[in-house]
């Protein structure tokens, strides 16, 4: 039988790929004279290979990054834009050839042979390249013959950019959502009239009128089990809710997702954020948070055959994970590094205040592990038992200092779950603390330096950070203090400048207010990778108080792929966008300084700002979370498929501690969902001027950013054991 790749390579390629080859052969007669005068593709490969290798030599670190000589972030600063164009040819051509699973495909074969394909258009017609290669070949040979520039945008420019983004504090943008909140309560009660929808809690009196009626609702509304009970579960009353606003072809999306058994759940806190027409003065403002409740096709599509992501999270009883570390339990506790593991409650926890379309959860609710029955996920009688179980494994670990208390959403729990965990957590602290009196210098355990929640609450539904709620936070934070804790912070995750609502700004006031730092982790979907995005998000949180801690590229695989913005945009925001918030080093030890006065944190902000005349604090770092290999961007393109789907290989972040079976597995492959081009054209269908993007063809290489010392992990006064607890060899 001929293997696949061999039919694919005659498979003629499109009038439009031809007239693409065409243009790509003008670029540069040596090119031309090689695809032309080569008589088979190894030949190809051997003349592009000494054309630019003999050119790449010419500059010698550039020459030396290619070789993996020299490596980090000042070698990276060094090269120069046509240098990331020769350094990818040739890591084409050292790839060339090697096939890779494509879990896009779900795990069908992907080769990489880009100058094969070009040899084979240019002499044959076939190679079956689409156009989308062909377009990125076309910018790659430029950049490389020098054709193709960067031209780094003003500051005037980035200033453009970020002041097309309205906020939520916008007093136009609160105006209508006060009509949004208006017209979803008017549905609402009806609905409760006619018994459509029925709780026992939330009842009108029956001799209320119209008006009472909807002053209650108002009432209502600041209270988020309201939000919580009333939350949309329906393709029809997403959209009755909407006012009919959705169009037929997204409603055919969302009842297919509903056969699936995709879960819905919108609570109307945050479907009144969503516009129903679109704002003269905030168009296409909304879109990163539409995107992120409204289902795509393609997750439509992969529902039942998404993969699993993190190879971490898999765990068998007793067996090390993928990091390397032995478990009590492969549901309730995560853990890739030394320092610190997520607990994952079994709590009301589980759920979220909505479900993010591109959560890597979906996996799981595919699975049918997690679902949004709230009731069902009380705790039950032997969970103080089991937390006993889980909290001992933090103390009984050599170097975790570090509890991320998570789910799902942490302040999905209820008050009394929270006080239960933060009572356990405390305790465990004490106990960590007293067995290290009894061990030798050298022998120490870590002791718990930082403990942090992760929720999206102060987002989805800003209501649930109550004075009660706020009250167990300020005691935790209050009497752990006392034992050495230093960080205490609340991971959160804002996506667009449009969910910084007053509501929010007010739970991270009360947030700091306790004590704790309020941190964001952006996911720098394709919407919110629009230009100045971030940059207007960063800067709106840091108003209000927030310090910026990841922009993470979206994760998951063909099921994501609407919401995926390559990671060259995520490169390219990171050196063009961000940089005008980079911190002078003079500024790190003040910032770091931020979370012991957390209750002040939104003033020393905006006082640092004015001193340093930043527009914002870029303390955030643009990562992949990578199965296996963690949080990284350093990576080069190596491959190329004939979709024109770039294949990267990353490198584990090396700033940071690793668990020791980091050194078997220090890189990962991933093959985008999406191309270049079908990005750009993703981002004109949002009314983007795609030639404000154009210099991300050139971005081939990623380089991790520093992490800024706000960040670290204090030093101790003792000296730690080297020693790796509940570590194992992984087979
Ligand atoms: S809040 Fe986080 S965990 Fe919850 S659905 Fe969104 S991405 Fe997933």
């Amino acid at each position: 039988m001929v293997p696949k790749v061999h039919y694919l390579d005659q498979i003629a390629i499109t009038v439009k790929s031809h007239m693409l080859l065409k243009q790509l052969l003008k670029v540069s007669l040596v090119l031309e004279e090689i695809m032309r005068n080569a008589k088979n593709s190894t030949e190809a490969l051997v003349g592009v290979r000494n054309w630019v290798v003999e050119e790449l030599q010419k500059h010698k670190d550039a020459y030396q990054f290619y070789k993996g000589e020299i490596k980090g972030r000042e070698a990276y600063e060094k090269l120069d834009w046509g240098d990331f164009a020769a350094i990818r040819i040739l890591d084409y051509i050292d790839n060339a050839g090697r096939e890779f699973e494509d879990p896009n495909l779900r795990g069908e074969k992907a080769v990489s042979n880009p100058i094969k394909l070009i040899w084979l258009a240019v002499n044959y017609g076939t190679g079956g390249a689409k156009p989308y290669f062909f377009r990125d070949m076309l910018y790659l040979f430029r950049q490389f013959c020098g054709s193709y520039k960067r031209e780094m945008p003003s500051p005037e420019k980035l200033e453009e950019w970020m002041n097309r983004w309205c906020t939520g504090l916008d007093p136009r943008i609160t105006k209508l959502r006060e009509e949004n909140r208006e017209r979803i309560i008017k549905v609402l009660i009806e609905k409760i009239d006619s018994g459509e929808i029925k709780s026992k809690k939330y009842v009108f009196d029956p001799d209320l009128s119209d008006e009472q009626k909807f002053l209650k609702m108002l009432e209502w509304w600041g209270d988020y089990s309201f939000h919580l009970r009333f939350a949309v579960r329906s393709p029809d009353l997403l959209n009755e809710l909407l006012c009919n606003s959705l169009d037929p072809d997204s409603m055919k999306i969302l009842y297919e997702a509903e056969k699936k058994g995709i879960p819905f759940f919108i609570n109307p806190y945050y479907l009144s954020l969503l516009h129903v027409r679109v704002p003269y003065f905030a168009i296409g403002a909304d879109l990163a948070i539409r995107y992120y409740v409204i289902y795509s096709q393609q997750l439509v599509d992969e529902y039942g055959h998404i993969l699993g992501w993190e190879k971490e999270d898999l765990v068998e009883a007793g067996k090390p994970n993928a990091a390397g570390w032995i478990l009590p339990s492969g549901t309730n506790i995560h853990r890739r590094y030394p320092e610190v593991a997520i607990l994952i409650p079994d709590t009301m926890g589980r759920a979220c205040g909505g479900l993010c379309a591109s959560c890597q959860r979906m996996y799981e609710f595919q699975r049918g592990n997690l679902n949004f029955n709230l009731n069902k996920l009380k705790p039950k009688k032997s969970w103080q038992e089991k937390l006993n179980n889980l909290l001992e494994y933090f103390e009984l670990d050599s170097q975790l200092r570090d509890i991320l208390i998570t789910g799902g959403d942490a302040f999905m729990s209820s008050d009394s779950s929270l006080k239960q965990i933060l009572d356990g957590v405390y305790e465990m602290i004490v106990r960590k603390k007293k067995a290290n009196e009894k061990r030798k210098e050298g022998e120490k355990y870590a002791e718990i330096l930082s403990v942090r929640f992760g929720t999206r609450l102060p987002v989805y539904l800003p209501q649930r950070i109550t004075a009660e709620l706020v009250k167990i936070l300020k005691d935790f934070k209050h009497r752990a203090s006392g034992l050495g804790v230093k960080k205490f912070f609340i991971q959160t995750h804002f996506e667009s400048p449009m969910e910084v609502t007053p509501q929010a700004r007010e739970s991270v006031h009360l947030l700091n207010a306790a004590g704790w730092t309020v941190t964001n982790q952006l996911v720098f979907t394709s919407a919110a990778s629009r230009r100045g995005h971030s940059s207007k998000l960063r800067q709106t949180l840091n108003e209000i108080g927030v310090l910026n801690y990841y922009t993470f590229s979206v994760k998951g695989y063909m099921e994501n792929s609407f919401n995926f913005a390559t990671n060259e945009r995520a490169v390219q925001e990171q050196i063009e966008e961000k940089i005008i918030g980079r911190i002078p080093s003079e500024y790190e030890e003040e910032i770091r300084e931020f979370p012991n006065n957390a209750e002040v944190l939104a003033d020393n902000v905006r006082n640092l700002l004015r001193k340093s005349n930043l527009p914002f604090l870029g303390t955030d770092r643009n990562v992949l979370n990578l199965p296996g290999v963690g949080k990284s961007l350093t990576f080069r393109t190596i491959g190329i498929t004939r979709y024109g789907r770039r294949i990267l290989e990353f490198e584990l972040d090396k700033t940071r501690n690793h668990s020791p079976a980091a050194n078997h597995m220090d890189k990962a492959i991933i093959i985008e969902s999406k191309s270049i081009a079908e990005y750009l054209y993703q981002l004109g269908e949002m009314g983007e001027d795609i030639s404000n993007y154009e210099s991300i063809w050139g971005y081939s290489i990623g380089e991790t950013e520093p992490r800024m010392k706000l960040f670290e992990y204090p030093d101790y006064d003792f000296k730690l054991t080297e020693e790796f607890t509940n570590f194992g060899e992984i087979e």
